[in-house]
């Protein structure tokens, strides 16, 4: 396991004239889960053989294919004594519970809207396309990064999910996307994931190595947290980072995006560089279009100029409308040019579908979830 660190959340200066401070330092590792195993995904195989202590040494391996070869709940395990099932199903209850469950586009994308233990909320989102199944999975209650047109950031901070808690939102996906195979999992749902690395790693490791998912199929997003930008240079599953950039000047970066602040354009840049030739993986951009604030020609010639020297893929996605950000998506028109632009420079660019307006996805970032190229003219608002 990569020895991370499980929070990268500095305080965001206000930028002034004077030389920035120094980014600050990777804190140390930390525990990647709390005592008490906040889901059944929080326990490791050693914790589970201590919990069937008393069980033939067979029953470990029987529950761990049933949680996650088979993405069951111990209820479902009709391989196993039904005392045994009871007891399991009382030392492992879900994690997570469903409060409300939304679809839309045909049935092609399943909302849901989840209740923890504690009583915090998260979202996650499932997406169906011709070719693949993919969930967009929350990685925080809330968020702290504070980004000027997100619903959640809106919301603020409430906490960190743990590991189990991010991979049981990938077993939701995988038991909904049933007779189909879930082959995509996209962490860009409530949350910024590399504020939350530890957990979100040891997840990444769940899904990969228990899950079965390729390291291929998964993809962190990230408004530009550079100390964990540079761990995933040096990982050792080779994930797909998503950069969400939205503006490529620090001024207006500043503004939409406040972490820009503490990592403006040029260490963003550096960083990014890192991973691609660190992973080996080619970078994605996400652009939220937003109306006469970063879809002019100019914004898309700054855009080309730190998209190019990185060979990154640009993704536009028109803003979804969120209650206390009053700009709107970028009309149809605008967007065809934004991507004919970005084209005529050299860059590949691609306008992707805001899957869920609809049912209202509470994350700026849960529109930029895989949505796959929209064909014919864009479909916005
Ligand atoms: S866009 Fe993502 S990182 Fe920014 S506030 Fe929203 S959830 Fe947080």
């Amino acid at each position: 396991m990569t020895a991370v660190p499980s929070a990268l959340v500095p305080p965001v200066p206000a930028r002034s004239p004077v030389p920035a401070p120094a980014p600050a330092p990777v804190p140390a590792p930390a525990p990647a889960r709390s005592r008490a195993p906040r889901s059944a995904y929080d326990l490791s195989r050693g914790e589970l053989a201590g919990l069937l202590a008393d069980e033939p040494p067979y029953r470990v391996r029987q529950v761990w294919d049933g949680l996650h070869r088979r993405a069951h709940r111990p209820a479902e395990m009709t391989e196993l004594p039904r005392a045994l099932r009871e007891r399991l199903e009382a030392a492992l209850p879900a994690a997570l519970g469903e409060v409300a469950r939304r679809s839309a586009d045909g049935g092609d994308t399943v909302k849901w809207l989840f209740e923890l233990a504690d009583g915090r909320r998260v979202e996650t989102v499932l997406m169906a396309y011709p070719d693949r199944v993919t969930v967009c999975v929350s990685t925080q209650a809330g968020c702290a990064m504070d980004c000027a047109f997100c619903a959640t950031g809106q919301r603020g901070f409430e906490r960190h999910l743990s590991a189990g808690e991010i991979v049981e939102q990938v077993v939701a996906g995988i038991r909904a996307a049933r007779p189909r195979r879930l082959s995509n999992v996209v962490f860009m749902g409530m949350g910024e994931p590399l504020a939350n690395y530890g957990r979100t790693w040891a997840a990444i490791e769940r899904i990969h190595d228990d899950l079965g998912i390729s390291a291929r199929h998964l993809t962190i997003s990230t408004v530009g947290l550079v100390p964990g930008i540079r761990l995933l240079a040096r990982a050792t599953l080779p994930v797909n980072l998503a950069l969400s950039l939205h503006a490529a000047n620090d001024e207006l970066r500043d503004r939409l995006v406040p972490m820009n602040r503490r990592y403006p354009i040029a260490t963003l840049a550096e960083a990014c560089a890192e991973y691609v030739a660190g992973s080996g993986r080619r970078l994605s951009i996400e652009w939220a279009l937003i109306d006469g604030v970063n879809d002019r020609p100019s914004d898309m010639a700054e855009l080309a100029a730190f998209a190019r020297p990185l060979g990154a893929h640009v993704n536009l996605i028109p803003l979804n409308p969120t209650p206390e950000y009053a700009p709107g998506g970028s009309p149809a028109r605008r967007v065809a040019e934004a991507r004919d632009a970005l084209l005529g420079l050299g860059v590949n660019a691609t306008v992707r579908v805001t899957r869920g307006v609809e049912i209202d996805a509470a994350c700026g970032q849960l529109a930029a979830c895989d949505t796959g190229p929209v064909v014919g003219p864009p479909q916005v608002r």
